[in-house]
């Protein structure tokens, strides 16, 4: 059993992971993105979804994409696809509560922008929870799986590495941070049974009430 006595920073990944994956707020997201590229290419929905599908699969994010293959303002398109209806979200007393719980630092890291993850954290009751928030503009658009992605990022908040865990529902973004020496946590219906995965777990309110009643120590 890892020990996560000597923790005190925790760092959360934002869609899927500190909100559930069946709400499902990326369904509205793809469709902005896919209405984006199919204006600026000029192309129709069929290869605009499989472009968006490919770009994110190759490059991390699909804005990372369209930056190094059509040179798009990030800015621009980030305004865009991030303008859905954040209503399908509901407060979530147990997660604020459990977090709120949780000593030491608590920060949010996102491959969309500090904005954006200021509205979905409204919307989820969470608004004083986090000490800070990080967007992809942080990380000069360059997203998480990518090291230097986690490196600014990390950089910049001050992170010590084998005091951190972070918690992801994308089980590649947790390879550069075990590599680093963060104990590393997937959130996700699906486990992992990846080296790099401390935990696994399905629910992370339960997860954090476990931490704090000490049953890792
Ligand atoms: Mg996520």
């Amino acid at each position: 059993m890892t020990n996560l006595a000597k923790i005190d920073c925790w760092i959360f990944d934002l869609d899927n992971t500190l909100y559930p994956a069946s709400v499902n707020l990326f369904s509205q997201i793809n469709v902005k993105m896919s209405d984006y590229i199919m204006t600026l290419l000029d192309v129709d929905k069929l290869t605009a979804d499989k472009m968006r599908a490919a770009y994110w699969e190759k490059y991390g994010t699909s804005l990372a994409g369209l930056m190094q293959n059509h040179q798009i303002d990030p800015e621009d398109f980030l305004n865009v696809v991030h303008d859905i209806d954040f209503s399908v979200l509901s407060k979530d007393l147990n997660l604020s509560n459990s977090l709120n719980k949780l000593p030491g630092r608590k920060l949010v890291y996102t491959n969309g922008t500090a904005p954006y993850a200021r509205e979905v954290l409204k919307y989820r009751g969470l608004t004083d929870v986090f000490d800070e928030i990080y967007g992809i503009e942080d990380a000069a658009y360059v997203p998480k799986p990518f090291p230097e992605a986690f490196e600014i990022v990390f950089s910049k908040a001050n992170i010590i590495h084998r005091k951190s865990a972070m918690f992801e529902d994308e089980v590649r973004n947790l390879e550069v941070p075990f590599k680093l020496g963060l104990k590393t946590i997937l959130v996700s219906d699906v486990q992992s049974n990846k080296k790099y995965v401390n935990y696994s777990v399905k629910c992370l309110s339960d997860f954090l009430r476990q931490i704090t009643s000490n049953s890792f120590n």
